[in-house]
């Protein structure tokens, strides 16, 4: 992959620093990290990619990386949705997948220390065992690296009750560009020392520092199965209006998802399950002690809206039955075309028109579109399914997504709610952040990483 001697050489010297870490050039081997999900960006060309064991080698690789003046972009599984992991010409790709360890499950304090590859489920399945839980939960869990999550801010079906990562990271290990080792945070409840470094790295998409490893809250387990119920709606209106009734009646469901027409046919399209006939559907979960009294009254407020049946179960098979129609909204939008997916966030009073803005945009620019919300956080993905013979996102794809990035801005939302500026959205950012806010965000950057080598042309 590089003939160029000099470059050789550069790598020979990183090999020797970090014997105990994977060094792969095998152009082969690096085709695979080229992109996360969003492959219909162009990536640039690597050096290669090295894949480190401890906090000391991601220092040696950032020390090395300043030394030559060698762009980095970190990687954890590339389940990212924004491109934020997408190859740089000339780069080094550092991919924290095999710092696997749990550093230490802590029951008496409800912390966890989990190094970045260890992937979300694991911290989850580890808390579980001593009676305790990890909340975030993206949909891509079972994939996805805490490294990912802390640097995407992620979120997933259960912050609408936990909150979103951030309110699960109590502190983190990073590497600056230069090699230093920063500390944030520890594991104290509050904590009001010096700046908020910790709130700063997560969501800072791998632009601020390398996260080696994070110190996460952890939560009581639910103490019971959840109760879910479905609620299907003759209009999208009725299925906000069934979310406003929700959260105005200070109901806190640990799952609240709402499914627009365009993806209810997908799946029926694809599952034959009776959905077409459904304009909108909502699936709540209730975890907590009284969880079958809150069911009953989400069940009025549902039928009040104008659902026309609502079913609810609190048999655990059931239940994964009904949530798994939202696990297949996904796939069954893959199924249509390609798909660039898309992730702007509204006050939740407004999610009613931020959909109907988004049927606006589609039918303006005659594209395909198809909306899951996590409606409680007023979170929604409008998915953009199109065909095109070399893979690149039409124009009047990219004019739809500009018509849906500026209504959210104007609903007093933002352009991403959980998956991040990354490459894809980095040409609206200024418009929601205004030339006070991008001034300080460069600042910040500057400060941290002078030279401009962490995943330079990403985030911000
Ligand atoms: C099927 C599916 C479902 C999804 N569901 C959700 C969801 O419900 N909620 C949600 O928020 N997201 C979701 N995502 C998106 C994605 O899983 C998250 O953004 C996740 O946090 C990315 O983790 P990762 O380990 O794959 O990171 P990557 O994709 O490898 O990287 C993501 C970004 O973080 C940076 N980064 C990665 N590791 C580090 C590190 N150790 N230090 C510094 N920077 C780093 C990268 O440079 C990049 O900018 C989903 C994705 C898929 C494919």
């Amino acid at each position: 992959m590089n003939t160029d001697p000099a470059v050789e050489a550069e790598l020979d010297e990183l090999a020797r620093l970090v014997p105990g870490a994977r060094l792969v050039t095998d152009p082969g081997i690096v085709a695979g990290f080229l992109h996360d999900q969003v492959t219909a960006l162009p990536a640039g060309s690597p050096r290669g990619v090295v894949m480190p064991r401890s906090t000391d080698d991601v220092v040696a690789v950032m020390a090395w990386a300043t030394r030559h003046r060698v762009p980095v972009v970190p990687r954890g599984a590339g389940t990212g949705l924004a491109g934020g992991a997408t190859a740089i010409d000339g780069s080094l790709i550092v991919c924290l997948s095999r710092m696997t360890t749990i550093r230490e499950i802590d029951p008496q304090n409800r912390v966890a220390v989990a190094e970045a590859g260890v992937i979300t489920a694991d911290v989850d399945r580890a808390a579980r065992e001593v009676g305790l839980m990890y909340a975030p939960d993206p949909s891509s869990v079972e994939l996805s690296t805490i490294g990912g999550n802390v640097a995407t801010n992620a979120g997933g079906l259960r912050c609408v009750k936990y909150g979103v990562t951030r309110d699960s990271v109590l502190g983190v290990e990073a590497v600056l560009a230069d090699g230093r080792v920063l500390s944030t945070g520890g594991r104290t409840i509050k904590n009001v020392a010096g700046y908020d470094l910790t709130g700063l790295l997560v969501g800072s998409e791998g632009t601020l520092g390398i996260i080696t490893s994070a110190t996460l809250r952890l939560l009581p387990a639910p103490p019971r199965d959840p109760v879910t119920l479905v609620g299907g709606f003759p209009s999208l209106v009725a299925a906000a209006s069934a979310v406003s009734a929700v959260v105005a009646a200070g109901l806190r469901p640990s799952l609240l998802e709402l499914l627009d027409h365009a993806t209810l046919r997908a799946i029926d399209d694809w599952k034959h399950l009776g959905l077409s006939g459904t304009e909108a559907m909502l699936i709540a979960q209730f975890d907590d002690a009284d969880a079958d009294t809150h069911a009953e009254q989400v069940t009025a407020l549902f039928t009040a809206a104008g659902a026309d049946d609502v079913a609810v179960s609190s048999d655990p098979r059931e239940s994964a039955q009904l949530l798994e129609v939202r696990r297949l909204a996904y796939p069954a939008a893959e199924r249509l075309g390609r798909c660039l997916v898309e992730d702007v966030g509204v006050p939740v009073s407004r999610l009613a028109d931020m959909v109907a803005r988004i049927e606006q945009a589609a039918e303006r620019h005659g594209v395909q579109v198809v909306t899951v919300a996590h409606a409680g956080d007023g979170n929604l993905h409008p998915t953009f399914v199109f065909d095109s013979p070399d893979g690149a996102v039409p124009q009047s794809v990219w004019r739809a997504a500009d018509d849906v990035f500026h209504a959210a801005l104007e609903l007093g939302g933002t352009l991403t709610g959980e998956h991040g500026v990354g490459l894809l959205k980095q040409r609206w950012l200024p418009d929601q952040l205004g030339p006070v806010g991008t001034a300080v965000n460069r600042a910040i950057k500057d400060a941290l990483d002078p030279l401009g080598l962490l995943n330079p042309g990403r985030g911000i």
